[in-house]
């Protein structure tokens, strides 16, 4: 994709990738102006009592961009500085997440401006029903579906269904995903995300015939996509050599004992201060040479900055829009292979699919069928990822996209614009 140099919005980019290619599609002015902007956005301002007694004023989003090839669907972040922008943009990939996997599902982001560490449990709780009330006008099993992102958890997905059954006057367990399994949750729902993540990134070794002795990995974020990750790489024979969070990260040549540095963390240390490594800045981690860089925290990660200095051969995009448009450009022309955002972490929204379909027929399957199932959905897409980048000649981010905006701009034409 071409190198944009202003500064622009969350949502400006994701709309610039867009604009690609529907450009390379020849996709109708009508369908690129449908499709470039968000269905629905809503911006809710609720009130939370603290604990002290003292009431405090949160602003919460939930945006559906396109709902054509079935209800939305997409996950609710809990974020210090969160804004409409990120949220729309995030909501937009949905589309074309769910769109680049097959799955029938629009694309749909929400969450609430706050940094979730800086309540308690109490707060949280209260914070969590009554933003899931405010949203409640579009949630529900055949429109809206939440799951968790960014500072969320099953824990907060049980809240929201409570909160949606409790209007209801019956329990909807249908309404969100990611919930704890006791309540109509999916069994390999947690991993679900680094699980498919792994299972692109073992294609793709293959694929470009990396077949060195121990190819090693390192993983940023180490939460619930980039945990699991690291602990199925390591368990598939990558040497995961280094893992990060927010306030460091962890570096051992020989490759970490992920299972102590869990130990580590139980007890409440970070990343950083695991005896098991050295510690090192987070930022020194996606420099590391490696062969697969896995960023699993947040966007922005690799810019026109850093790309240039990135060492690792595959980029697993296991992270929403880790990569600027700018960087990808730099990559490519580094022939660094990079699996996008929207096929890396499909993972998490399949088994979404998954948990959806179970709850709607109240028939739940075992872990191993839908570690089976996810396997064979996003190889499948892996593959079919692949062929159109080899057959149109681009990179698999613009591939990945040009699968899932036609499949999308299909849907819009069949139904036509109403009325
Ligand atoms: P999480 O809150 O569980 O974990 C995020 C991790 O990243 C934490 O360990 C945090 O400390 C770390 N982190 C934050 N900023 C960092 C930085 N600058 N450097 C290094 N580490 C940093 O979040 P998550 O659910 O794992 O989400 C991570 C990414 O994956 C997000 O982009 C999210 O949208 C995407 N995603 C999540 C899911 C899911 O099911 N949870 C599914 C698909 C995609």
């Amino acid at each position: 994709m071409a190198v944009q140099a202003r500064s622009r919005s969350a949502f400006e980019v994701a709309q610039g990738r867009f604009d690609e290619v529907a450009e390379l599609l020849g996709l109708s002015d009508s369908e690129r102006r449908i499709l470039r902007e968000v269905k629905r956005e809503l911006v809710v301002h609720f009130p939370v009592r603290h604990d002290d007694g003292s009431v405090r004023v949160y602003t919460g989003f939930r945006v559906q961009h396109n709902i054509t090839r079935g209800p939305a669907k997409g996950g609710l972040r809990y974020q210090a500085g969160l804004n409409l922008s990120t949220v729309k943009a995030l909501a937009m990939l949905m589309s074309w997440k769910c769109a680049a996997v097959g799955i029938p599902f629009g694309g749909a982001k929400g969450g609430v401006d706050v940094d979730p560490k800086r309540l308690s449990d109490s707060e949280l709780e209260h914070l969590t029903r009554r933003y899931a009330t405010e949203i409640s006008l579009l949630v529900g099993p055949e429109r809206d579906i939440p799951a968790p992102d960014l500072g969320t958890s099953s824990k907060i997905m049980a809240w929201i269904m409570d909160t949606v059954s409790m209007h209801a006057g019956h329990s909807v367990t249908a309404s969100v995903t990611g919930k704890p399994v006791d309540i109509g949750g999916s069994e390999g729902r947690e991993e679900s995300a680094g699980r498919g993540a792994t299972d692109v990134t073992l294609e793709a070794l293959k694929y470009l015939r990396i077949e060195e002795d121990s190819p090693t990995a390192a993983v940023q974020g180490y939460g619930q996509v980039g945990a699991p990750a690291a602990r199925l790489l390591a368990a598939a024979g990558l040497r995961v050599v280094a893992v990060s969070d927010s306030h460091g990260a962890t570096h051992n040549t020989r490759g970490l004992d992920l299972e102590a540095l869990n130990r580590h963390r139980a007890e409440g240390g970070d990343v950083r201060s695991f005896k098991g490594g050295e510690g090192m800045l987070g930022e020194e981690l996606l420099e590391l040479p490696v062969t697969v860089l896995v960023p699993a925290a947040v966007e922005d990660q690799i810019t026109q900055a850093n790309a240039g200095r990135i060492r690792a051969r595959l980029i697993t995009e296991a992270a929403n829009a880790a990569v600027t448009p700018e960087a990808d450009a730099i990559l490519h022309g580094n022939d660094v292979f990079l699996i996008p955002d929207i096929l890396a972490n499909a993972g998490g929204v399949i088994v979404s699919y998954f948990e959806w379909v179970q709850d709607l027929q109240a028939f739940f399957w075992e872990e191993e069928e839908i570690n089976t199932k996810l396997h064979h959905v996003i190889t499948r897409s892996f593959y079919e990822v692949l062929h159109a980048s080899v057959n149109r000649r681009v990179d698999m981010r613009t591939a990945a996209y040009a699968l899932a905006v036609q499949r999308v701009a299909n849907a819009n034409t069949v139904l036509g614009v109403y009325p």
